[in-house]
């Protein structure tokens, strides 16, 4: 039932309630008391917000499944019906509604770590990457994670720490790449894949080697545990990065993505370096296809299996336990004109956008 309907039958139940024989009715307004009509009033101010549902074709895919990303093909991996149920519960369907739903102290904290390292590796001066950072930061300056070690002034520890890194000579030896006379920092980027997906995803900063033009991918991570090597060193999120890269620089056939992971507890980076070979970016794009061809498959059973051993991860309950052997419908949100129209937008807001064709292509001459 959409919202407009079921105003109209609450509109319908209140005129046909005990309320109408009160004797606050105004026999002008269908028999209906003025508490009723006052609440009737209220309701039917917010008639500007009520969104415009969409029917999907018989078998055809609701398009918030088919935004994919680094994060969403983790949570796909880990249980394919948690992510089917928090791809159609959430509001974020562009780049513009995750930030806006990422204000917390960990994403706050993370950005400006991230602004910091940037702005050092462009060469910026250190008044100019403090400045930044303080307004970049969008929460309280004074909230602090004690456990996490995690707060305004600690982020500014973390970035000075790494300009003195850069002065101490580190990555001299390689310079900021640049992409349409931009420096490749936080570039964002937009994989258009068969089917209608998308996957789309953020490059913290490409250096080249001055001398061997080398490339490498810099993906800088804050870590209040141990940084360990097992956790990177498989990752499909800088390879997934470097693949993208593959179209900017297609003379180069493999590259190096280092991990500085800031450790929050230690007030340390580490570096953790990987070279990604043709094959392995050649598998990722694989798996990337065969993940689109699973969520195709689940949607033609229209059953998303459930995997009962991700019910408690990272100390917790899964959020959807107990609920999610409902109907889908009764614990999602319907898809909305509203999100059609974003999806739509978002692509035009990328720096980067290719074409699963394309990278391909830049593979497969790679390879010959
Ligand atoms: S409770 Fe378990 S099975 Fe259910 S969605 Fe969450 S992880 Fe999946």
């Amino acid at each position: 039932m959409t919202k407009s309907s079921e105003l109209l039958t609450e509109l319908e139940e209140l005129l046909d309630s005990p309320l109408a024989d009160s004797p606050l009715v105004d026999e002008n307004l269908g028999g209906a008391s003025l508490d009723t009509m006052q609440c009737l009033d209220a309701r039917l101010s917010s008639l500007g917000d009520i969104p415009v549902y969409v029917t999907l074709q018989e078998g055809e895919i609701d398009p918030r499944l088919k935004l994919l990303s680094h994060s969403s093909r983790t949570l796909l991996h880990k249980c394919p019906r948690k992510y089917q149920l928090y791809r159609l519960s959430s509001e974020q369907v562009s780049l513009e509604d995750e930030a806006q739903a990422k204000q917390t102290l960990t994403f706050d904290y993370g950005t400006i770590v991230g602004i910091g390292m940037q702005g050092a590796l462009e060469g910026k001066s250190e008044d100019a990457i403090f400045l930044e950072c303080f307004l970049a930061w969008e929460g309280d300056l004074l909230e602090v994670n004690t456990r996490q070690k995690k707060s305004f002034w600690l982020a500014m520890f973390a970035v000075k720490k790494f300009i003195s890194l850069r002065a101490g000579g580190f990555l001299e030896s390689y310079e900021l790449a640049y992409y349409k006379n931009k420096p490749a920092v936080e570039l964002s980027f937009q994989l258009t894949l068969p089917n209608g997906y998308k996957y789309r995803g953020f490059i913290d900063g490409v250096l080249v080697h001055k001398v061997t033009g080398e490339v490498l991918v810099l993906e800088a991570k804050t870590s209040s545990g141990t940084a360990n090597s097992a956790m990177f060193k498989n990752s499909g999120q800088a390879l997934g990065y470097s693949v993208v890269l593959d179209v900017m620089f297609p003379h180069t056939s493999s590259y190096t993505v280092l991990y500085l992971v800031y450790e929050t507890k230690s007030y340390e980076y580490v570096e953790l370096p990987f070279k990604k070979s043709l094959l392995k970016r050649a598998l990722w794009l694989q798996e990337l296809l065969i993940d689109t061809q699973l969520i195709d498959l689940y949607h033609s059973y229209d059953t998303y299996p459930m995997h009962g051993e991700s019910c408690f991860d990272f100390f917790r309950d899964c959020e959807y336990m107990g609920i999610c052997t409902l109907s889908t419908e009764n614990i999602t949100k319907p898809l909305t004109a509203s999100m059609l129209e974003r999806i739509e937008a978002d692509s035009g807001k990328y720096d980067f956008k290719v074409t699963f064709e394309e990278l391909l292509e830049a593979q497969v001459s790679k390879g010959t």
